[in-house]
């Protein structure tokens, strides 16, 4: 093991005496090295369930989701990323994105060719309060992961809307993103637009769909790919 590397562990050490690392589920003292890089205890972080089932919202789009919002742990690391300003979320969504790439039906309905991944933006002014776009994070992992381009700049978000999760009912969410996003003229991505042929939308969490469709609706105006693929962590 490299000094770098020790030295960061006793500063961790150092840190735990004073604040114990605990699960963000069960309040559980986390006791392996494993289990903090999870921030989740084993048997919490062994209870997210890799969810196998393919849906399909609408007819136009494919959706994978890693999980289920009811699962607790899911929920917490979801928010823990995006409420607690965590960066360190990042490595127990990593695992699991891994984990979701080895055992769904993901590898196998992607093309990988003229395949671009767009997180779904922030507001300007989300953005600038909260810091980051988790839909980024997600995306990034994802992108890395399945070796496939991700462009944040050509899907903006031009009105600020209130978190889709907190609307009620499927009326009032499509009401409240209509007319939400926009293109960037400006930005010349590195394919050729014309010959985009797939299209993967990710977020954090699909509720009841109205983000990523009217996402989808958008993009489909600029790019007109053959294929378009959701893809959050968690679905609601
Ligand atoms: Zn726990």
């Amino acid at each position: 093991m490299d000094i770098a590397k020790n030295i960061k562990r006793l500063k961790l050490l150092a840190l735990e005496m004073f604040f114990p690392a605990v699960c963000l589920n069960c309040v559980k003292y986390l006791h392996s090295w494993e289990e903090k890089d999870n921030l989740l205890c084993n048997n919490c972080f062994n209870s997210i369930e890799i969810s196998e089932i393919i849906h399909r919202p609408d007819p136009s789009i494919l959706l994978f989701s890693v999980g289920s919002y009811s699962n607790t742990p899911m929920r917490e690391l979801i928010h823990n990323l995006k409420f607690n300003l965590n960066l360190r979320t990042q490595k127990p969504i990593e695992k699991l994105v891994k984990n979701y790439i080895k055992k769904s039906h993901l590898e196998k309905i992607i093309s990988r060719e003229n395949s671009i991944i767009i997180p779904i933006p922030l507001h300007k002014k989300r953005l600038k309060k909260r810091g980051f776009n988790q839909a980024e994070i997600i995306a990034d992992i994802l992108g890395k992961e399945l070796g496939i381009l991700v462009e944040k700049r050509l899907l903006e978000r031009v009105k600020n809307t209130a978190p889709q999760i907190e609307m009620d009912g499927k009326k009032a969410r499509e009401e409240n993103i209509k007319g939400c996003f926009t293109t960037h003229s400006g930005v010349m991505i590195n394919h050729n637009t014309a010959r985009i042929s797939e299209l993967i939308i990710v977020d954090d969490i699909y509720t009841s769909g109205s983000t990523i469709l009217e996402a989808a609706k958008t993009l489909n105006r600029k790019l007109k790919p053959a294929k378009i693929i959701g893809f959050t962590l968690a679905k609601a």
